[in-house]
C-alpha cells in the first residue's frame, strides 16, 4: 500500500514538473534540470545532498524514507541560470518497484559509492540498467564518497567501470565538502552540453 501511494505521488510531481517546464518557469531561467542519486544504502547521498543545497552535514544516519524532493539554483556562465531539482530516495531494495518513476524526466544521475566498502560497487551495472532503461543514456558521474576514511577499492577496478560507462569519476567527501560543489557544476555543463549538441530546444 505504501509503495503504491508513493508511486503514485512521484508520477504526480512528475507531471508536475512537465507542467512547471512549460508554464512557470520565470524569464531568466533558461534550463530546470532534474537529478536523481543512485547507490546503495548509507554510501551518503542523503549527506551529498545535504552538503551541497543546505551546505551542512548531519553526522548521525537516518535513512531516508520514500523521497525527498530539494531545489537548488546554479548559474553556470554569465547568462545561464539553471534550476535544479533533486531527488533523494531511499536505497534500499525494498524500494525497488519505485525506480521507473523516480527515473522518469530525469536529466542526469550520481552513483554514489563508499570508497570503505567494496561492495558497494558490486551492483553498479544493474544500478545503471535499471536508470538508462527508463531515460536512455544520460549524463552519469561516478562519486566515490567518504575520501576523508581510509580507501578499501583499488583504483583499477574503479577505472573499469569509468572507462566501461565513459563518465566522470569524482571523489568526495560530504562530511569535509571535498568536490561536492564541482560534482554538481560538471553535471550541469555536462547536461547542457550534451542537450545542445543534440539541438534540443531548451527546456
Ligand atoms: P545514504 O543512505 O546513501 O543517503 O547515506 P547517508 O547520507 O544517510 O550517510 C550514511 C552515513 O555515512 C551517515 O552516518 C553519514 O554521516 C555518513 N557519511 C556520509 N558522507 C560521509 C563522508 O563523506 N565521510 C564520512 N566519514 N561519513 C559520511
Ligand atoms: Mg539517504
Amino acid at each position: 500500500m505504501a509503495i503504491v501511494l508513493l508511486d503514485e505521488w512521484h508520477s504526480r510531481v512528475n507531471t508536475w514538473l512537465n507542467q512547471w517546464r512549460v508554464d512557470a518557469l520565470p524569464e531568466n531561467i533558461a534550463y530546470l534540470f532534474k537529478l536523481v542519486f543512485l547507490g546503495e544504502g548509507a554510501v551518503g547521498k542523503t549527506s551529498l545532498v545535504g552538503r551541497y543545497v543546505y551546505d551542512s552535514f548531519e553526522g548521525d544516519y537516518l535513512a531516508t524514507i520514500g523521497t525527498d524532493i530539494h531545489v537548488k539554483m546554479i548559474q553556470v556562465e554569465d547568462d545561464v541560470l539553471v534550476k535544479l531539482v533533486v531527488w533523494d530516495i531511499a536505497g534500499q531494495d525494498d524500494f525497488a518497484q519505485l525506480r521507473k518513476a523516480y527515473y522518469q524526466n530525469t536529466s542526469g544521475a550520481f552513483f554514489v559509492f563508499d570508497t570503505t566498502r567494496p561492495e558497494t560497487i558490486e551492483r553498479i551495472d544493474e544500478w545503471i540498467d535499471a536508470l538508462f532503461s527508463v531515460t536512455g543514456p544520460i549524463p552519469l558521474v561516478l562519486l566515490e564518497n567518504k575520501v576523508d576514511l581510509e580507501t578499501a577499492i583499488s583504483k583499477k577496478s574503479i577505472k573499469a567501470f569509468v572507462d566501461k560507462y565513459e563518465v566522470d569519476w569524482i571523489r568526495t567527501s560530504a562530511k569535509e565538502d571535498t568536490n561536492v560543489e564541482e560534482a554538481f557544476t560538471k553535471m550541469t555543463i555536462e547536461i547542457l552540453r550534451r542537450s545542445r549538441t543534440q539541438r534540443r530546444k531548451p527546456i
